[in-house]
């Protein structure tokens, strides 16, 4: 196969997608948002740092001529999502969003759905101990949590932060016994967590439901209307393989 592919990534899905186009021969360029300290990086080239919003990016992309762009970003990475949307319809160049499935509740669960991160701190209001696991950018929406809260992140989170917080600097995948450990280490009574689906960090949810303890789920912003979206590295490849 010929033809260039962007790659946006940040995330498994992108580095496993990466990997298949490499061995197919395609030459692909990965992007990463540049925000963990020491990222995993993907077979291929890659580009590190922000486009400039959607305008930046159609200029990249003008640029830096592609067979196709695949979106292959963290579900709650709505910004880059949105923008490549805006970029794809400016340019006329194809993009597809790899998106994994969220999670569904298994029996035995107590899930409480929430739409934003600011719900999810409403949510924890009568806990004790909460394992905030939304990531260190979030966490401002957390600062007036009174419940101590565990937060578990790749890199240390900037403030402000919750007044009494435990971080630990964690990157996955967890295992349930490990999960298991750390929600009974800290005594915690409520876990809160984004639905990004996938199995790296789905032993939390496993955990939480041996252990009966209720888990706060923030929805996942919507994918822009007309944009095609795949569940699968498999699917991708093969969208990318039929425009290269
Ligand atoms: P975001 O809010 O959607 O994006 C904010 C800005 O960051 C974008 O407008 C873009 O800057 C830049 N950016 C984001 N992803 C990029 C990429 N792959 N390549 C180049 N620039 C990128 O993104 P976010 O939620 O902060 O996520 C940042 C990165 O972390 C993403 O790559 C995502 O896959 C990964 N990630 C996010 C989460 C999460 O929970 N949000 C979890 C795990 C991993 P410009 O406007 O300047 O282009």
């Amino acid at each position: 196969m010929t033809g260039r592919v962007l790659l946006l990534g940040g995330t498994g899905e992108a580095r496993r997608l990466a990997q298949r186009l490499v061995d197919d021969g395609v030459p692909v360029v990965s992007s990463l948002a540049g925000r963990v300290a020491d990222p995993l990086l993907p077979p291929g080239e890659v580009r590190v740092g922000g486009f400039g919003g959607a305008a930046g990016l159609a200029a990249w992309l003008s640029g830096h001529p592609v067979a196709a762009v695949v979106d292959a970003t963290h579900p709650f990475a709505a910004g880059m999502t949105a923008n490549a949307a805006e970029a794809a319809s400016v340019t006329g160049v194809p993009l597809l969003r790899l998106q994994r499935p969220g999670w569904t509740p298994q029996p035995g669960d107590d899930w409480r759905w929430v739409d934003s991160l600011a719900e999810a701190a409403d949510a924890v209001a009568g806990f004790a101990h909460a394992f905030v696991t939304t990531g260190r950018q979030g966490l401002a929406a957390f600062a007036g949590v009174t419940a101590h809260c565990v937060v578990r992140s790749v890199d240390p989170p900037d403030p402000p932060v919750p007044a009494r917080t435990t971080v630990v600097l964690a990157r996955g995948p967890f295992t349930v016994e490990e999960e298991r450990a750390l929600l009974t280490e800290h005594g915690i009574d409520v876990v809160v967590t984004k639905d990004s689906g996938g199995h790296m960090t789905e032993a939390k949810l496993t955990a939480a439901r041996e252990l009966s303890i209720p888990v706060v789920l923030v929805r996942r912003p919507p994918v822009p209307v007309g944009v095609p979206v795949v569940a699968t590295v498999d699917e991708a490849r093969d969208w990318v393989a039929a425009r290269v």
